[in-house]
This record gives structure tokens, sequence and C-alpha cells, in this order.
């Protein structure tokens, strides 16, 4: 399955593209995450170190509000996904150039 095209599934108006958050610690935002596996209580929350994580898209109809969401094939690596979550995002784009080569 693909991302949506641009019509709704339901009733063919069209989508427009967001995303969903999720609230942690003191209100934080972050967005959503499709983590791999079952879920697995930890000291933290669900445990996610070594398991694949891709950040959630989703899709809104404008006239129904019909609901989709995707996790796209172009996976953050585990690295920089954690130094999102930390905050630490000058870290997270040396983890992500380290990764993936950019300059
Ligand atoms: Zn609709």
């Amino acid at each position: 399955m693909s991302a949506p095209d641009e019509s709704c599934p339901k009733c063919k108006a069209d989508c427009e593209e967001g995303f969903l958050v999720d609230y942690a610690h003191a209100d934080r935002r972050r967005a959503a995450s499709w983590i791999s596996g079952a879920p697995e209580n930890g000291w933290l929350g669900p445990k996610t170190t070594g398991r694949r994580q891709i950040r959630v898209k989703a899709f809104r109809c404008t006239a129904c509000g019909y609901l989709e969401s995707f996790a796209p094939k172009v996976a953050v690596p585990e690295a920089v996904m954690e130094a999102i979550h930390r905050g630490e995002k000058i870290l997270a784009i040396k983890r992500f150039r380290e990764a993936t080569g950019a300059a």
C-alpha cells in the first residue's frame, strides 16, 4: 500500500497531509512514529531500542474528516530518532548525515 492520492477513499473529496503528535514528559510534543514489533513495557514507556522507527504521515479529508496514516518506506536511522527524541537537533542532523552520506 502506498500513500493515498489526493482524494478521500470514503467521499472522494480532497485530502490534506499532516501528522499526528505524541505528548511526552512535560507536554513536550513530537511527531508520532511507527515502531516495529509488539509493544513491550520499559522504564520510560514502550521499548523502542533496536526497533525500526518510521515517522507517521497522516492525511485528512477536508470534507468528511476521514484520516489515513502511513509509515513511508524511508526509515529514519535509529541514532537520528534517538537524538530527535532527546531534543538534540544538531546531533540528529550530524547522525543523519553520517547515516546517509549527506553533505
Ligand atoms: Zn472524505
